[in-house]
């Protein structure tokens, strides 16, 4: 694998601005000079992830995760670091030399390749609903359902015919092979060597990423064929538990109302879409993934579930309130009286029927325990199955909210429903610690936080010192020289501060890429910790002051030390040389 030089790096890094970049993936806030969001590595209710433009890195006080666009981008995206340059110098327009991980530009290759021929699918699904006199079943099916010419263009929907090949044919004449339409997962490999189109007599609804790049389609069969729905199926292009239908079109909206509508299909949010409810999007699953969950939080951690109300979608609620909930957000339920689902709803009532409704909407718990107790549940097997929603809840106030409103449906004391949560807790606790990812990525153990040794205490506050003024190792240089460092690790980051000033001048984010984890971790950390005071030439002093102080003490212990050992074979002259050494040292 060729590496990328350090000049194309810094040239990449330098034209990244990490606001932005993190911005497009957590809902960042500004705070003072720092912009802080709800931390992608690890759960948490109170954002305590930090990005500081000044420096250009981030770092989380939670997880203690951080580091530079680089180091954000490898962890969220899970790439290489020669995989994130090129991902970074791609978005920046800066080419890189053919050096770039050929694993990645492989990968990249099939990526872009699986798009084009998607958007050439879903180009000739389109063509065929509009042109061609075979289509009417399904333009008059759409018109059924209530959708504006408009809108179907919006979601690019299609139909693909009756025959047999129509899609094949149509490929094959773009220079794809029947071969290749089975991995895109367009055709079916048949008997005697013979291939078929998947989709055959069916509307089409292309399902794209959040940047509207067709992944895969859904097809919705005309008349009473089997099954119903036919989704692609999951390649390595087109993972169903990893997109959200809708996501393209609902994106923005979700940010701006601050909220995100989850329905269960394509045509509830087509239907929603087109009655101005454009913050609405479809898990396409039986109940809503991790994965879902984690995507939709890049834009808002506010949710509306408005699933069918069969059976199925009451189920599939209950799966995906804990799931979300676990995940930080919070949320509220509608229950669709009635007809069934979204799109039936719009149909009948319109945009202002759904306004009306919203205002039903219940909160996560209420809702829970209106379905625990239904159908005669038991009280105690209710407030068995709440227990853990009360238990995600970290706001003081939003817990006890929680407790009395769970205390009063169930007819059970205060007491009762805290004892519950008290040994659900401590159930918990008893499990933990439990192997997640974080714990799973941490190859190292963070260096304490509390050094209690003077020496080290010391070392550790002159290195968070150089990282915010290193103008200051002049003077650090010139009183104690380079060779103080009792602790390796200090040392390794005092070099390379030391390093770049020669060189030029000393920036964090860009160091911290030759630095290895563990270091860059420190180094992290120690960046973002407050220095004590506001006077760093005066703070220097101390701390040197209290290493050389340190030094004389360990000066002495080892100088006591050898004299004892000269006193025990009786060297007289090397016992008067130490004795007077320790003198000279006061
Ligand atoms: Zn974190």
């Amino acid at each position: 694998m060729g590496l990328i030089s350090p000049e194309i790096i810094e040239n990449v890094r330098l034209n990244t601005d990490i606001v932005q970049l993190i911005g497009e993936y957590v809902r960042l806030q500004k705070k003072g000079k720092n912009y802080v969001g709800a931390c992608p590595f690890h759960q948490e209710r109170d954002p305590s992830f930090t990005v500081t433009p000044d420096k250009q890195i981030f770092y989380c006080f939670g997880c203690h995760e951080g580091g530079n666009v680089f180091k954000f981008l490898m962890l969220f995206e899970n790439l290489s670091f020669q995989e994130a340059v090129s991902r970074l110098a791609g978005r920046s327009g800066i080419q890189i030399p053919d050096t770039d991980s050929p694993r990645e530009r492989k990968r990249a290759a099939r990526e872009e390749w699986a798009w084009k021929a998607n958007a050439m699918a879903a180009d000739f699904y389109q063509h065929t609903l509009f042109n061609r006199p075979e289509s009417s079943a399904a333009r008059d099916y759409l018109k059924g359902r209530g959708l504006s010419e408009e809108i179907i263009k919006r979601f690019k929907i299609g139909y693909a015919p009756q025959g047999w090949e129509s899609l094949l044919t149509f490929m094959r004449g773009r220079g794809y092979t029947p071969q290749q339409l089975v991995e895109l997962g367009l055709a079916m490999a048949g008997e005697r060597g013979l291939f078929r189109d998947r989709f055959r007599h069916r509307v089409m609804f292309p399902v794209t990423d959040a940047l509207g790049r067709v992944l895969g389609f859904g097809g919705r069969i005309l008349g009473d064929g089997q099954p119903k729905y036919l989704n692609s199926p999951e390649t390595d292009f087109f993972s169903k538990g990893k997109i959200l239908f809708g996501l393209d079109q609902a994106r923005a909206p979700i940010r701006q109302h601050n909220q995100a509508v989850i329905m269960e299909g394509y045509l509830d949010v087509i239907s929603a879409h087109q009655h101005s409810i454009t913050n609405a999007v479809a898990s396409l699953g039986t109940s809503l993934t991790p994965e879902q969950g984690k995507l939709l939080l890049r834009y808002t951690s506010r949710a509306l579930f408005a699933y069918d109300s069969d059976r199925a979608g009451v189920a599939a609620t209950l799966r995906g309130l804990d799931i979300l909930q676990e995940q930080g957000f919070s949320l509220r339920i509608l229950t669709i009286p009635e007809s069934k689902d979204p799109d039936e709803f719009l149909q009948k009532h319109g945009q202002a029927g759904w306004k009306e409704l919203i205002l039903s909407a219940e909160p996560l718990l209420e809702y829970k325990l209106a379905h625990l107790l239904r159908d005669g549940g038991m009280r105690t097997d209710a407030l068995a199955g709440i227990v853990k929603n009360l238990a995600n809840i970290s706001r003081r106030s939003e817990l006890e909210e929680g407790v009395k409103s769970v205390s009063a449906r169930l007819n059970l004391s205060w007491d009762a429903v805290m004892e519950e949560l008290r040994s659900f807790k401590e159930n918990q606790r008893k499990n933990w610690p439990k192997p997640d990812k974080i714990a799973k990525n941490k190859h190292n153990i963070i260096k304490s936080e509390k050094v209690t040794d003077p020496g080290l205490r010391a070392e550790r506050g002159i290195l968070q010192l150089l990282l915010e003024e290193p103008e200051l190792i002049d003077r650090l240089i010139t009183v104690l020289g380079e060779d103080f460092w009792s602790d390796q690790q200090y040392r390794r980051i005092f070099e390379i501060i030391r390093r770049h000033r020669k060189q030029g001048f000393f920036e964090p984010a860009r160091a911290v890429n030759e630095l290895d984890e563990s270091d860059a971790e420190l180094m992290n950390r120690l960046l973002f910790e407050q220095i004590p005071g506001d006077d760093p030439e005066k703070i220097m002093e101390d701390y040197i002051s209290a290493i050389k102080r340190n030094l004389a003490i360990m000066q002495r212990t080892k100088l006591i030390q050898e004299l004892a050992e000269a006193e025990k074979v009786g060297d007289r002259g090397k016992m008067n040389e130490l004795m007077q050494q320790i003198q000279n040292l006061r």
